[in-house]
């Protein structure tokens, strides 16, 4: 643990080793205690006062350096983190832990110097001025197992803002969190200002949601896990100091919509990326498409044959694009959906794929299932694994199926349409309008990039507060409003009091 910029060590340790080579022990780490939470809300607490008061350039000039540290120094020790630690490839180890937690770094401190220069109107006579301060109190970032650069972003988008950061991430996700602790001390990060702990969820939400000083939680994982926080924070709201703030990006069901005038190979790669890459487990990865009755069998056949291509194996043979889903419940919980399929009565089948294998790592093979039936529950419930669902429509009833799309899940964070009639594409950006946070027209449903595709979505999916650009550190920053008056009145009255 980090705590008040020192190395913390328990002696209660939990083993990490890689999901695809489970014999492998890579290291250990030293799980946090209720007294180790207690400890990092009172370095935060203590850290607060000097960290807020630090200015902005500086503040800056530590998150910028922590930025050149990962894109040099660090860079292949933090992908090499993130390969064997988060069963990531290369390439998708390069795009997370080095491209897109460096994005976050040097566009959030972009971002932050223009709100900054966002200033009220002061007319003749007055200044007014906008102070962004920091919220009052400490924010509680808990991160996922599945990207490094939120592991990195979610403390400290916050803490770029002059607030002070509890940082509990996933057990899964410690050995490339670490790095970035280290990262982030190298660069000069005071201490107190960030803590890094590995307690039990629940615990960490028992301490912090009843804290007086909890000023509010960045948190991106399960939409349950979520929904229990916000309702935990809910019953002790007469406890805080202030209305804590809560941003969550949670889970989702990303659709593909292939229109009947869609061009068939470029479905095909969409879907294969799209569905396939880091084993389907980005929160955007598709995982239902919904195929026109005139391209079905064309799109069907060609993409069986692409994932007949597709190498499985670990991260250390750059040949494998497939490796290892996380950790063995998230293995058992895969298969049995694929598992199920055998009893759906008919509703479903497997089109490709299915094997599962945990002898040496948890390697589940890119699968595909066709669902005759819309509502069967792999095109609704969010699986996070390399499986995808598709349902093939009458290609004359396309608009009916944008609206059994939009009704089937109650998430909404990314979906993708294919389409070359101009027509269609327009018509359905509009009927679809609700239906995801991040619309894709002629493109898979995920690599979102920072500066360049804000990223969240609604319903189910998160509060839509689209990490990596102005309106997600909004939400870090209370504005104090101070007005003064050069010339101040000395008499209460008004001229039309005075005597003619
Ligand atoms: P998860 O919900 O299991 O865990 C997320 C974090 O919450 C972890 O640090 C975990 O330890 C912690 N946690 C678990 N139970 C808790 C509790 N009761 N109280 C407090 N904290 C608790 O999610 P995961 O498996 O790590 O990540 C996958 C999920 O994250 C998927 O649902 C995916 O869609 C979602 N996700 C969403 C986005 C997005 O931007 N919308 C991005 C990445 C991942």
């Amino acid at each position: 643990m980090y705590i008040n910029g020192a190395e913390v060590r328990s002696g209660t340790t939990k083993e990490i080793r890689p999901p695809h080579e489970t014999a492998h022990l890579l290291g250990q780490f030293h799980a946090s205690g209720e007294e180790h939470i207690h400890q990092a809300i009172e370095a935060a607490m203590n850290a607060r006062e000097s960290w807020a008061a630090m200015s902005w350039e500086h503040r800056a000039s530590i998150f910028l350096k922590a930025a050149e540290l990962l894109a040099t120094k660090y860079r292949y020790k933090m992908n090499a983190a993130t390969m064997l630690g988060q069963s990531k490839n290369a390439f998708q180890a390069e795009i997370d832990a080095a491209c897109e937690l460096i994005d976050f770094l040097r566009f959030n401190v972009h971002f932050l110097s223009q709100i900054y220069k966002q200033q009220p109107m002061s007319p003749q006579g007055m200044d007014n001025r906008l102070e962004y301060r920091p919220l009052e109190g400490f924010v509680l970032a808990v991160t996922p197992f599945n990207f490094t650069a939120i592991g990195g972003n979610l403390p400290s988008a916050p803490a770029m803002c002059g607030n002070v950061v509890i940082w509990k991430c996933a057990n899964t996700q410690v050995y490339s969190a670490s790095v970035f602790m280290e990262i982030l001390m190298e660069a000069g990060l005071p201490a107190g200002v960030i803590n890094l702990i590995y307690p039990s969820g629940p615990v960490v939400g028992r301490i912090c949601y009843s804290h007086p000083d909890f000023a509010g939680v960045h948190f991106t994982g399960s939409t349950g896990v979520f929904q229990d926080m916000w309702k935990s924070i809910g019953t002790n709201i007469a406890r805080f100091k202030s209305y804590p703030r809560i941003v969550g990006e949670t889970g989702g069901k990303d659709f593909v919509f292939v229109h009947p005038t869609a061009d068939a190979d470029a479905v095909v790669a969409g879907l294969a990326r799209g569905a396939f890459e880091y084993q389907g487990q980005k929160c955007s990865a598709a995982s239902r498409a919904y195929l026109p009755s005139n391209l079905a069998d064309e799109i069907k056949t060609k993409l069986v044959a692409e994932l007949k291509t597709m190498k499985m194996g670990v991260v250390d043979d750059f040949t494998n694009f497939i490796n290892a889903v996380i950790d063995e419940a998230s293995f058992n919980n895969i298969k049995t959906y694929i598992d199920n399929v055998k009893n759906s009565d008919g509703k479903a089948s497997i089109l490709c794929g299915g094997n599962c294998d945990k002898s040496k790592g948890y390697f589940v093979e890119p699968t595909v299932i066709e669902a005759t039936d819309p509502g069967y529950v792999t095109m609704c419930e969010e699986i996070f694994g390399p499986v995808l669902t598709i349902h093939v429509y009458e290609a004359d009833r396309w608009i009916h199926t944008l609206d059994v799309l939009d009704q089937t899940s109650p998430y909404a964070l990314t979906g993708a349409i294919f389409a070359r009639d101009r027509y269609a594409i327009d018509f359905m950006t509009k009927r679809l309008v609700n239906s995801a946070g991040n619309f894709y027209i002629n493109d898979k449903p995920t690599g979102a990039v920072v500066g360049q595709q804000p990223f969240g979505g609604a319903r189910a999916s998160g509060t839509n507060d689209k990490a990596g650009s102005l309106l997600n550190l909004y939400r870090w920053l209370s504005a104090r409003t101070i007005k003064e008056t050069y010339v101040s009145p000395t008499n209460y009255r008004y001229p039309f009091h005075q005597p003619e």
